[in-house]
């Protein structure tokens, strides 16, 4: 860590965090079953909620106690409006994120039938307008702790951000969801990847389906210039991957209601965690806590915990070195 992000956390003040992503309203429609073709269905209930991965991702490090400032798009529409309110809500610096004239507000359309089964469309819509503003970004990145972005955004605006932010010495935390491959250059720019276990196979060509295989496919992005690597396994926790091994971090077993922004939600509760100088696997713990708090409410940003509902939810079971 930097001088500048150890005077931040030591004066008790609250780490900075910038997050460059998407933002959707989340349109979800709870139906008997998915309609075949030509069929008209009667739904059950109909909910406007909160969500895209960058937004969530801010939320959840903002309800862990980070200062955030959100860099995206959204539409001039009721939905893009409502979608910059959430925010601020949460205390979120909404400065940068504009408003596009011409595409509506990214929209992901959500059904779920009565076995809990999801269908999801995503419309990206104005994501796909996001810009990069090289010397504001530069500026918005002195005393960040760091930058967090994924790739719901476009792919060159991301990969010039993780630069800008390599270059004026800010740590990047990547999710790459959904999974595209990473430019060689762009690889040693990035400090702490985090992954499901689709993404690390996608990206290192090995299988992570177990945490022993979790263990090898983050060592062989390691070897690709990442400094640590999370791979996510869902209920059977999270594997965490440095330069000192790898360990195993079991979830806690508790019933799975809804699991949509369980993985944003483990990603700021860790980055918010690392950037107070937490050690990496007490970080990686407190993400597993948060996100299983996560998984027992329904809906993307609704679900996402306070830290302090976090710090009195019980302890997951220790780690296991692998
Ligand atoms: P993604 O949704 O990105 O694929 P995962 O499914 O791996 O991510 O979930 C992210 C994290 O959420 C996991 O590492 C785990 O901590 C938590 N999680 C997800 N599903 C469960 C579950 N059924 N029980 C407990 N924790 C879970």
């Amino acid at each position: 860590m930097s001088s500048t992000h150890l005077s931040s956390s030591s004066a008790g003040e609250p780490p900075r965090i910038v997050v460059l992503g998407s933002l959707n309203m989340d349109i979800v429609l709870r139906v008997p079953h998915a309609p075949a073709a030509g069929e008209t269905l009667l739904g059950r209930s109909v909910a406007h909620i909160p969500g895209g991965k960058g937004a969530n991702q801010a939320v959840s490090c903002a309800r862990e106690g980070g200062r955030v400032a959100m860099i995206g798009c959204v539409g001039n529409d009721a939905h893009g409006r409502a979608l910059r309110e959430a925010l601020t809500q949460d205390g979120i610096d909404t400065t940068s994120l504009r408003t596009d004239g011409a595409e509506p507000t990214g929209t992901a359309l959500i059904l779920v039938e009565d076995g809990g089964q999801n269908r999801i469309v995503i419309v990206p819509g104005a994501n796909a307008q996001v810009e990069i503003d090289e010397a504001a970004l530069r500026q918005q990145l002195q005393g960040a702790a760091f930058l967090v972005t994924q790739f719901e955004t476009p792919m060159d605006q991301v990969a010039g951000a993780i630069s800008v932010a390599h270059d004026a010495g800010c740590k990047v935390l990547l999710n790459p969801s959904p999974v595209q491959p990473i430019a060689e250059p762009l690889w040693p720019c990035i400090d702490t990847l985090v992954v499901n276990e689709i993404e690390a196979h996608a990206l290192c060509g090995q299988a992570a389906d177990s945490p022993q295989e979790a263990a090898l496919a983050g060592q062989a992005l390691r070897a690709k210039g990442v400094a640590r690597v999370v791979v996510t396994l869902g209920a059977r926790g999270a594997v965490a991957i440095d330069a000192d091994g790898a360990r195993h971090h079991p979830a806690p077993k508790v019933k799975a209601v809804d699991t949509t922004a369980a993985g944003d939600t483990f990603l700021g509760a860790l980055a918010v965690a690392l950037s107070e100088g937490q050690s990496f696997d007490e970080a990686v713990r407190l993400g597993i806590r948060a996100a299983a708090l996560c998984i027992q409410q329904p809906g993307a940003q609704p679900s996402i915990p306070q830290r302090d509902a976090v710090l009195h939810s019980p302890m997951p079971p220790d780690w296991i070195a692998l």
